[in-house]
């Protein structure tokens, strides 16, 4: 029977990611369809609240539908104008970039420290201009940023700094979490392969209690509530005020009914991974490749596993079908932004311009990372991966 043969194959086939959906956050959902309230509502505001408490005192939460919106949103409440420009990496997703062209401002891209796949901070000054507005520094894989060098040249050049931390939940830096330290806002993406999921989703959280409600009226249209709230018992619940021509970025109560319990599970979840890395490390460090970068005292979220392969003995193409023919999900992260076609024709970017970025990404492989997989699971990447290189 056709039908049973699909199952068996899916089955069989170990898939790049998987979300970790329990019960309760079925639960929960189920729960937002029958209550009669499906947009933003109570339980988008107690992810809030959960969210600003698990990273601690004096955080303010902002939930919006996507990291890509959150940027945008920061951005827009720090004054990002036409013919700015923002330095932040080639070495990311398209969305850490594309919010800077929603203002007509432009992305000043600064290469990665090879060693980190991060923003190499010795670059950043050299691309400072006058135009310069702020500084997006993308935490690669769940490695952070030098943070304290990077804050260092904002304040000395006046810059505001926005991380895209899609992928850093939970990482830290120098033993503070990411979404803490002094930067003016930080984004944290909930998308379906992320380390926390809400299908799509994301979080942005910030000190500054002007941002925070500048976002908060531009997720919703620019609709000022606070005019409600304040002043009014002698105002009917239907008032609202419209402040600026805002977008449509709120979270709804269904994604916040999975982000609630989700949330609960980000320390267990990230000891898993934590605990895989270190497995894949030691049973892959006699191959030839290089293993991921790692900190030596802070948390590393463990977004993505990166091996660098040496691609004079195996093409990284080839590699990548030989996994998959033995029944193995991987990917590559990412494809540079200068090598895309929009990014290189509007900058007239050559390959070249970014070389650790080019090297880097000729080479990674990510592999199979999360913790719906079994011990089973990663033995069979790992033998699989022994059996085509050695
Ligand atoms: C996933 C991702 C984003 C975008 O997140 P969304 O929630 O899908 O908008 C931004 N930056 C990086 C580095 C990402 O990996």
């Amino acid at each position: 029977m056709v039908k049973g043969r699909k199952v068996i194959l899916l089955k069989e086939f170990l898939p790049f990611h998987l979300p970790d959906i329990g019960k309760e956050e079925i639960d929960e959902v189920v729960d937002s369809l029958k209550s009669g309230w499906l947009t933003t509502g109570k339980k988008t505001k107690l992810f809030e609240d959960q969210f600003a408490g698990f990273l601690g005192k004096g955080m303010y939460s902002v939930a919006v539908n996507s990291a890509t919106a959150g940027m945008h949103l920061a951005l827009e409440a720090i004054g990002i104008k036409n013919g700015d420009e923002v330095i932040t990496t080639p070495y990311t997703f398209t969305a850490t970039a594309e919010v800077i062209r929603y203002f007509g401002a432009n992305p000043v891209f600064v290469d990665i420290d090879p060693k980190t796949f991060n923003m190499d901070v010795n670059q950043i000054e050299k691309a400072v201009t006058s135009k310069t507005k702020a500084i997006m520094p993308v935490h690669f894989a769940g490695l952070s940023c030098e943070m304290d060098e990077i804050l260092h040249i904002a304040k000395r050049y006046n810059l505001k700094v926005i991380e895209d931390a899609a992928h850093a939940l939970p990482t830290s830096y120098n033993g503070n979490l990411i979404g803490t330290l002094d930067s003016d806002a930080t984004v944290f993406s909930f998308y379906a392969t992320k380390t926390l999921t809400t299908g799509e989703g994301g979080m942005l959280v910030t000190k500054d209690k002007n941002i925070a409600e500048r976002c908060k009226h531009m997720r919703l249209h620019g609709i000022n509530r606070d005019v409600f709230d304040r002043y009014t018992s002698t105002k009917p619940s239907w008032y609202y005020e419209v402040i600026a021509p805002g977008f449509k970025y709120n979270m709804t109560d269904i994604a916040a009914s999975i982000g609630i319990h989700q949330l609960k599970k980000v320390w267990q979840f990230q000891r898993i991974r934590e605990k895989m890395a270190a497995l894949y490390d030691s049973e892959l460090a006699e191959l030839p490749i290089i293993l991921p970068p790692k900190s030596k005292n802070d948390t590393h979220s463990w977004h993505l596993y990166m091996i660098q392969l040496n691609t004079l003995k195996i093409k990284r193409d080839e590699f990548i079908q030989k996994l998959s023919e033995n029944g193995i999900g991987s990917s590559v992260h990412f494809i540079p932004l200068h090598l895309h076609p929009y990014w290189k024709n509007t900058y007239q970017l050559k390959a070249s311009d970014f070389p650790n970025s080019l090297s880097i990404y000729n080479n990674v492989v990510s592999l199979p990372l999360y913790t719906k997989m079994t011990d089973r699971d990663q033995q069979k990447v790992i033998h699989c991966i022994k059996k085509i290189l050695q």
